[in-house]
């Protein structure tokens, strides 16, 4: 292992253009880059995408580790792989970093749907603002979600939903939930729902559970609509899955933004597994033209987590955490 001195710099940081957290950048100078095609994706090569983006690549030719890195900003790749950290914090991506010859590419859907919208945000029109949070607390009625024991999914997803209306309202936001008690809602209804309520964001509320005997999953993962032409985060990827494009892509950028900085609180803040930003066409992701998000809170079939689950006070961590998420998310769209 030769560790850092078996890293090759392969690009340097050229231009003014900032990649700071907290400040929306004008987007970066990409007019010279061109595509090319790589394992039949459109690709950018990566150290040059970086060098437009004043962000030095670096490549661990051993651990097949890549990583751009400026002031701001760090990215962590690695070859073959879908996994990125995007300053700490995990995102899959739709395809995973190839190598050809000696250079690394990345594929433009990457770029346009998870690095461009994370460290790039685009601000709302003048006057827009982040103004009502539609809180959709999963399954409920007849649909009991997970079961583990006697507890229900549904009954912990709409105490969730109640604290985070509390926190949420208290920070100024109006508030709309699909259902505030236990009733059987239809999924395009929960869409319809907010539509209605003109929802400047959605936050579908679940928690997850692992199959029976597997007591160690744990963590917590956001998920957000897959991109037209991708294969969802758990879908094998060498079935084709479904691949086009859906009412919910039309948010694809801000309900990126908004399940990075929702998973980014939810890991600075809480003792969990980052299980990352993640990729699904789940029918709420699907049917919703609003930026809207997936949150799993937790595995309730892990003893540790379940804790934390059930437990008023860590309920409470959690709401906040997803509160500072979206506040996050309203600081870097919307204008001065
Ligand atoms: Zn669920």
């Amino acid at each position: 292992m030769r560790g850092w001195a078996g890293w090759v710099i392969l690009g340097w940081l050229a231009g003014a253009v900032c990649l700071m957290p907290g400040a929306a950048c004008a987007a970066a100078p990409v007019a010279r880059l061109t595509a090319v095609r790589v394992n039949s994706q459109e690709c950018y090569d990566l150290a040059r995408w970086g060098r437009a983006q004043a962000l030095r690549m670096t490549v661990n030719r051993e651990s097949r580790e890549v990583r751009l890195t400026n002031r701001y900003t760090r990215l962590d790749l690695a070859l073959g792989s879908r996994l990125a950290t995007i300053n700490g914090v995990k995102a899959w991506l739709s395809v995973p970093l190839a190598a050809r010859d000696n250079d690394v590419f990345v594929s433009v859907l990457d770029v346009r749907t998870t690095f461009e919208p994370v460290l790039q945000p685009v601000r709302l029109k003048a006057g827009r603002k982040v103004r009502t949070v539609v809180l959709d607390p999963g399954h409920g009625g007849r649909d009991p979600g997970y079961r583990v024991g006697d507890r229900e999914e549904k009954t912990h997803t709409l105490l969730l939903a109640l604290r985070l209306k509390t926190l949420l309202s208290e920070a100024g936001f109006k508030v709309v939930l699909t259902r505030s008690g236990d009733t059987t809602v239809d999924l395009n209804e929960r869409a319809a729902i907010a539509r209605r309520a003109r929802g400047d964001v959605l936050l579908s509320l679940h928690y997850n559970a692992a199959a029976p005997g597997n007591k160690d999953a744990k963590g917590v993962e956001v998920y957000c609509i897959t991109p037209a032409g991708a294969v969802s985060t758990n879908v094998d990827p060498s079935e084709p899955g479904s691949t086009r494009a859906v009412p919910g892509n039309q948010a694809n950028s801000r309900s990126a933004l908004l399940a990075y900085q929702v998973q980014k609180a939810m890991v600075r803040s809480l003792p969990v597994e980052d299980r990352g930003l993640r990729r699904a066409r789940f029918q709420v992701l699907r049917s919703t033209e609003i930026p809207a998000v997936l949150i799993e809170g937790g595995f309730m079939s892990c003893p540790d987590e379940a804790k934390r689950i059930f437990n008023i006070n860590q309920r409470t961590e959690l709401a906040r955490a997803i509160v500072d998420g979206v506040l996050a998310y309203k600081r870097l769209v919307e204008r001065k």
